[in-house]
């Protein structure tokens, strides 16, 4: 046996201001109002720094400025030199990936790990690859010369802050567009490092705004009549509030909501990958993932060793703080978040699932969450059918392709699922009939810029990523 020898990443590689004003027109700038929220780090309850609230006043003086730049400049410029400066953004991300990767597990609570070998990368890759599309567009496939579509407002959740802002921007910036982007109240201090890095690039202003705020301030954004596009990523809630607003208006509207997926293992899956791919699917960013494989299935025959296994691969989990880089879950990004996650897990205990963690010791302060699994779902359990958006799984049988099939679409959601299995037949033929709007073939929680994501029914609609995702920022 061995002490266990904690490895933190240094904190010194970040220099948080301890207040930040609103980025509008290339400037940080102070809120009309001068109302201001604190940031804290959901693994001490430190508080990081004090952020602005953008009021109305100041969401349209952001508009205004994305409007002038518009005009004036970015629609104007030929796609080489959009290009350009979408190049030169990803190299400055690449270049300060480890101050960004610290600043992300910080005010999110992701361990460094992922930070530092997800997020942060495909940040970067995100600008490479859009970066690439800027002077194309005439070979997109949307006809000769496609037109940007103007003013857009883009308004992103908690669980991938720089990732969502990346996903939202490079393809907006690449395709013409300027934009007035609201990070989530939780984790505003990336997007606001991002707004250096736009000064550092010499990014002309107005081109990137960032307005910080809550749900008051995405509101009086996307429901502003000066912008011309509304991009959400958030629950299916707000994206249902936010389609009945823009109803009859002619801004164009993509929606990325919630999802409850299905991660499907046969009887001839390899069981050790497998596990692998169930403990990924569910505890990757403490389970803050839309497209999370949140509900199990597995084949009735190979039940009891994928349970056996599944225990002991959880057991070996390392909870705690996310700057160390041997964690593999951090903590629960808000107190808000934890009291969802309890509620619901209560509930399935209530409805008579079997509720099993492993014993670990979580830390005094911040927000935890042991890693969770129910047995004994039925597709009746609230477990099974809500999403928890956090570090717990619900396990469910089936016998047949057919059944499993039946259950996987089961649901309200519709983005994304997983299917191990040894036949290459076999996951044509389920992701045939999987409604979802991605399918990982015994993998989880893959991404990459090339590749379209986005959901069916109740997830949403549009997708980003890839050449589809140009399409949502380009009038055709
Ligand atoms: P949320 O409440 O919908 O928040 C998302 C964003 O919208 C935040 O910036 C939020 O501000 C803002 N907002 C809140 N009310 C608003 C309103 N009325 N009008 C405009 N904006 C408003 O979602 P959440 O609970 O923070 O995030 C988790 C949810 O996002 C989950 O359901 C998850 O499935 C979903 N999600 C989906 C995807 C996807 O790609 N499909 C990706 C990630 C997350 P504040 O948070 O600052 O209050
Ligand atoms: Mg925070």
């Amino acid at each position: 046996m061995f002490e266990y020898a904690p490895a933190p990443e240094s904190r010194a590689v970040v220099d948080i201001k301890p207040s930040y004003g609103l980025f509008i027109d290339g400037k940080f700038v102070d809120p009309a109002d001068g109302t201001s929220f604190k940031t804290i780090n959901p693994a001490s309850e430190e508080v990081l720094a004090e952020i602005s609230e953008a009021g109305q006043a100041d969401v349209d003086r952001a508009v205004a400025a994305a409007r002038k730049a518009y005009d004036k400049v970015w629609s104007k410029m030929p796609g080489r030199d959009r290009a350009k400066y979408l190049y030169r953004i990803a190299r400055i991300i690449q270049e300060r990936g480890r101050e960004i990767a610290v600043l992300e597990s910080l005010d999110n609570g992701k361990p460094i790990r992922e930070s530092r070998d997800v997020d942060i990368p495909l940040v970067a890759a995100h600008f490479f690859y859009y970066a690439g599309w800027a002077d194309k567009l005439d070979h997109a496939g949307f006809g000769p010369s496609p037109r940007a579509l103007g003013v857009a407002a883009q308004v992103i959740p908690w669980n991938f802050p720089l990732l969502m802002l990346s996903w939202k921007i490079a393809p907006a910036l690449a395709a013409g567009n300027t934009v007035v982007l609201k990070p989530a109240e939780t984790t505003p201090l990336t997007a606001l490092l991002f707004a250096e890095i736009c000064q550092q690039a010499d990014l002309p202003p107005g081109v990137v705004n960032i307005v910080t705020g809550a749900g008051e301030t995405g509101r009086s954004l996307v429901e502003h009549a000066g912008v011309d596009k509304i991009a959400f990523t958030g629950s299916t809630e707000v994206g249902k509030a936010i389609a009945r607003s823009v109803a009859g208006s002619r801004k164009k509207v993509t929606l990325e909501l919630g999802g409850k997926a299905a991660n499907v293992v046969f009887e001839d899956a390899p069981i050790d990958q497998a596990v692998e791919g169930i403990v990924n699917g569910i505890f990757f960013n403490q389970g803050h993932v839309c497209c999370a494989g949140s509900r199990l299935l597995v084949q009735e025959s190979v039940y009891e060793p994928v349970l056996a296994s599944l225990k002991r691969r959880m057991a070996r989990l390392r909870v705690g703080d996310p700057l160390d880089k041997n964690t593999d879950i951090g903590a629960i990004n808000s107190a808000a978040q934890l009291d969802r996650i309890r509620t619901l897990s209560d509930i399935g205990g209530e409805e008579g699932a079997e509720r099993w963690s492993p014993p670990c010791d979580l830390p005094d302060h911040g927000f935890w969450f042991a890693p969770t699994i129910f047995t004994g779902v039925t597709q009746a359990h609230r477990i099974a059918r809500e999403e928890i958006f956090g570090p717990v799984l619900s396990v469910l049988t089936f016998r047949t392709p057919a059944e499993a099939v039946e259950k996987a679409n089961n649901t309200p959601y519709g983005l994304s699922a997983g299917v191990w299995t040894d036949k290459g037949s076999r996951i044509l033929w389920m992701a045939d009939r999987l409604r979802a709007g991605v399918v990982w073939a015994n993998t989880f929680n893959k991404f990459d810029p090339t590749s379209p994501f986005g959901g069916y029914k109740e997830s949403g609609y549009g997708r980003e990523g890839g050449r589809h995702g140009l399409e949502a920022y380009l009038d055709v």
